[in-house]
């Protein structure tokens, strides 16, 4: 079983839904569906798919939680992606057209699903989707059509070439996946509501974090060193000797070496990207001048990272993006002279996602990459190598279990410490408050916690 042919080290997948009542539409939810690779622990792959619902607006331990839908090996799917999926597409065509009833305070309510998007790094989404699973093939992107050797130098989205539903359907009947992209009608189309050309998006963590910022740095780098603006190792002290606080210490990015550079690949993870690429302008912004082009090329960088990795965004905030990325790679081609690579034109679809779909953080796969390691734990943790996904799902499906009796994660938003009721009359000399305020009874706490947030009387710390 080849790497490339499943998506490489770690394919993922994430099905965002959208939950409506008879009555009434409401919030939406976002389903992960992930693939593990835990290659190294067993010597096959495991496949697991979750789904994890995210509904509130921060994403906090909530969307830690995830719903097993599936886990085996990836020998499983020689027999085809239908074959291995297609116990999930039942599931989830049931959660569409039965859903499920939950209690309220106002009586049982009948809730469906609707599977809305996959997600996931961009070789196991092809993989997932039937789509060839190189970048070197003519027509290698989910979303448009756009010929291989015009990426190179693209800026921004062709719209004329975007894959849509009856373009999609004359590929699939086409059947020569060379001048299409498509080796086989997508699976997933068998899911209620869902089609595969308006329900797959990026990943900022391994579009951006993982591609475009290694990309830029290992060019910015070279060339300010090649400049003499600073030098490999007073880069290196610099990164070293930095005050990252007690937030970012966890993500401190470690040293640079020249063949990394070379490479055009540093050893970063994304959370150590996402540091350097926010503490990168203090470490050497005092060494550059303003009209260095690599200095331009950084700020392009950081302000497009800006509105990817935004929690919430403005209105017009697409625009702004699709002119940042078009600045962006216009610097690349023609300042630099070097061909875009597939992840600058993945970059280019962004803004018409995030008009689509929201900012792009809320379907990132920074989490769910971060459940590979509980399950490479449990792996570990047993020596029995009989049936390994069913002990793998038993002890995860436990410690969900556990995670909901506890209500852990489920905490209100808001905290706050032992609370004791004031007269109302004592808020009358605040007149602002008193406007503000709609209820009759007021209570004074020493403290209190929003969103992550701890107010302490006057002062607030993060
Ligand atoms: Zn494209």
């Amino acid at each position: 079983m080849s790497k490339a042919r499943f998506g490489g080290r770690k394919s993922l997948g994430i099905f965002q839904a959208k939950q409506y009542c008879p009555s009434k539409y409401t919030s939406m939810i976002l389903n992960p569906i992930m693939l593990w690779d835990l290659t190294r622990v067993i010597t096959k792959w495991v496949l697991c798919i979750t789904l994890s619902p995210i509904f509130r607006r921060s994403l906090g331990q909530v969307c830690k939680i995830f719903f097993l839908a599936a886990l085996f090996l990836s020998s499983d799917r020689n027999y085809g992606n239908y074959e291995t999926f297609y116990p999930v597409i039942g599931e989830l065509n049931f959660l569409a057209k039965e859903g499920i009833q939950i209690k309220t305070a106002d009586g049982p309510v009948q809730v469906h699903f609707a599977l809305a998007l996959i997600l996931g790094d961009n070789v196991g989404i092809n993989s997932l989707i039937g789509m060839v699973d190189s970048f070197r093939a003519h027509y290698f992107c989910t979303g448009c059509k756009e010929k291989n050797e015009n990426t190179i130098c693209q800026i921004e989205e062709n719209s004329a070439l975007l894959r849509n539903r009856v373009n999609y359907a004359e590929d699939v009947r086409t059947n020569n996946y060379s001048e299409t992209g498509v080796k086989e009608e997508c699976v997933w189309n068998r899911v209620y509501s869902f089609h595969v050309t308006e329900g797959v998006a990026g990943d900022p963590m391994h579009d951006h974090l993982e591609g475009v910022c290694h990309f830029d740095f290992c060019i910015i780098i070279q060339q300010c060193i090649a400049k003499g603006y600073f030098t490999l190792n007073s880069l290196n002290a610099t990164i070293i000797c930095f005050d990252y606080g007690c937030h970012d210490i966890g993500s401190r990015p470690p040293m640079i070496r020249q063949e990394h550079l070379d490479k055009g690949k540093l050893h970063f993870s994304a959370a150590e990207m996402m540091c350097f690429t926010t503490i990168f302008g203090l470490l050497i912004g005092d060494k550059v001048p303003e009209d260095e082009p690599g200095w331009r090329l950084y700020i392009l960088l950081k302000e497009t990272l800006d509105i990817v990795l935004a929690p919430s965004v403005l209105e017009g905030s697409s625009d702004l993006l699709e002119a940042l990325i078009r600045e962006h790679h216009s610097l690349l081609v023609e300042q630099f002279k070097v061909n875009l690579k597939p992840i600058h034109h993945f970059s280019v679809h962004y803004p018409r996602l995030m008009t689509q779909f929201g900012p792009p953080r809320h379907f990132w796969c920074m989490r769910y990459e971060g459940k590979h390691r509980p399950l490479k734990q449990i792996a570990n943790a047993t020596t029995s190598r009989r049936n390994l996904p069913y002990t793998v799902a038993l002890k995860h499906q436990l410690q969900l279990n556990a995670r909901l009796m506890s209500n852990k994660g489920l905490e209100s938003e808001v905290k706050s410490g032992p609370s004791s009721e004031l007269p109302r009359h004592s808020l009358n000399r605040v007149r602002h408050l008193n406007f503000l305020l709609k209820t009759d009874k007021v209570f004074h706490v020493p403290w209190v916690e929003i969103s992550g947030l701890v107010a302490v009387q006057m002062g607030v710390v993060p």
